[in-house]
């Protein structure tokens, strides 16, 4: 399981997602941040950052 934690990316948010696929969260937290964060554009960085973010849950083991 793949999960990312929106407040390790805006300090105060505590919204987070957890999904086996690393791009079904990927798409939750793009979407995400089209609608909590007014982010109407999705740049490169962006994505990035929020990979480099999604880490593996440790409910998996
Ligand atoms: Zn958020």
């Amino acid at each position: 399981m793949k999960e990312f934690h929106c407040g390790s990316l805006v300090p105060g948010c505590d919204w987070h997602t957890r999904h086996e696929e690393e791009a079904e969260v990927m798409r939750r937290s793009v979407e995400h941040m089209r609608e909590a964060h007014g982010e109407s554009t999705i740049r490169e960085t962006m994505v990035e950052a929020i990979r480099s973010r999604i880490a593996n849950s440790q409910k998996a083991a």
